[in-house]
């Protein structure tokens, strides 16, 4: 049995006016996904378990198969894993964004204006050699870096950057927030010194390393992972999934959608039994609000993945796929809501019912938890949390 798990980020909506009251799920021309829901399972999954906040580290963490109310820590962990950073038990990370923020604390760009990542990672070392000691900084891509600290630096609320756009972003509060406001405020005067838009460092999103077990013994399957998005890579990496590179996988719109599919497809042939498939590009359209975007990355999905990769999977035998996003991103609110989503399960083997794949479509059914759906996907002897 082959299995494998469909990932459009945030491509779940709200009905529009200018899509005549229907979604870009209802709207785009998707003729393998239809087929699929006439003979699969369409349900809603709860994504996001109560009292998280809607973001993509939960979303996917659930969808996954690993409960975030057991597993979640934090986010700026989990992309630390990604860039190969492992936090020992005595230290917590936190995602260090280069931003730009003005005179009266404004929060111009939560992005700092894109860095190069080979001039950013210039800054970050003068943040480590000027600010660090005690605590440590670590480069990424473009904006988004990591700060490793004492455990104790944990003890504070912090607000991502990107929901303060345009508005005065707090400042932290909590036990640790004034040596936090003090790193950020004495980054002023290193990162003056470059040539670049951000003027300060955002510290956010903190937590220790999650103790997630391996997907193989979780679900007792082998299993690998393509992804664009740190955040993704980094729950393969925390979990040992294999994590596969894709040449042009960008997490836009111009990502390469044929090469992901074959990445799975080559995966399993190779002898993996399960392959995760995420696509940003819808996620980031619900962002820039950008209906035709959000509608083309969903045929996108259809045309370049889908087709092929059902063709393939019918090559290899039986096989089982499960597809939803990790949370929605409505274009007319241009970010994550804690909505449950239409999940697809699909059997080679056992028809279903038949649905259709939309977010209508699942509007009176019972939410299932969406941590739930690997185990229910895979079949596998239920691990004790
Ligand atoms: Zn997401």
């Amino acid at each position: 049995m082959k299995y494998v798990v469909c990932v459009p980020d945030g491509c779940a909506d709200e009905p529009l006016d200018e899509l005549g009251g229907r979604t870009p799920l209802e709207v785009a021309d998707t003729p393998v996904l239809d087929s699929l829901a006439a003979r699969g399972v369409v349900g809603s999954a709860a994504v996001i378990p109560p009292c998280f906040p809607p973001g993509s580290d939960v979303g996917n963490m659930s969808i996954l198969g690993y409960d975030p109310a057991a597993y979640h820590t934090g986010r700026a962990p989990i992309e630390a894993a990604a860039m190969g950073l492992r936090i020992d038990a005595d230290h917590v990370a936190y995602r260090c964004n280069l931003v730009t923020v003005d005179e009266r604390g404004v929060m111009v760009d939560f992005a700092g204006g894109h860095p190069d990542s080979a001039v950013a990672a210039e800054a970050v070392a003068a943040l480590d050699r000027e600010l660090g000691g005690e605590v440590t900084f670590h480069a990424g891509v473009q904006y988004r870096h990591t700060m490793v600290a004492p455990i104790a630096f944990a003890a504070a609320e912090c607000v991502p950057p990107h929901d303060f756009t345009d508005r005065v972003a707090p400042r932290p509060v909590g036990a640790a927030a004034s040596v936090l406001d003090s790193l950020m405020q004495r980054s002023r005067a290193v990162l003056a010194d470059f040539d670049i838009a951000a003027n300060q460092i955002w510290l956010w999103g903190q937590g220790r390393q999650p103790d997630m077990p391996a997907f193989r013994h979780h679900h007792g399957v082998e299993a690998g992972l393509v992804s664009a998005v740190d955040l993704v890579r980094g729950l393969g990496v925390l979990t040992d999934m294999t994590v596969a590179t894709v040449e042009g996988a960008t997490a836009w719109y111009d990502t390469n959608y044929e090469g992901k599919r074959d990445a799975a497809l080559d995966g399993l042939a190779a002898g993996l039994d399960l392959f995760v498939i995420h696509v940003e590009a819808s996620d980031e359209a619900g962002h820039a609000g950008d209906v035709e975007e959000k509608i083309r990355a969903l045929e996108n999905w259809d045309r370049r993945i889908l087709a092929d990769l059902i063709t393939g999977l019918d090559s290899m035998g039986s096989w089982r796929l499960l597809l939803l996003p990790d949370h929605a991103t409505p274009l007319a609110r241009r970010t994550h809501t804690t909505e449950p989503v239409p999940y697809l399960m699909v059997s080679s083997e056992a028809p279903g019912p038949g649905g259709v794949y939309s977010e209508a479509g699942i509007a009176d059914l019972t939410p299932t938890p969406g941590h739930v759906l690997m185990r229910a996907l895979v079949g596998a002897p239920v691990v004790s949390t």
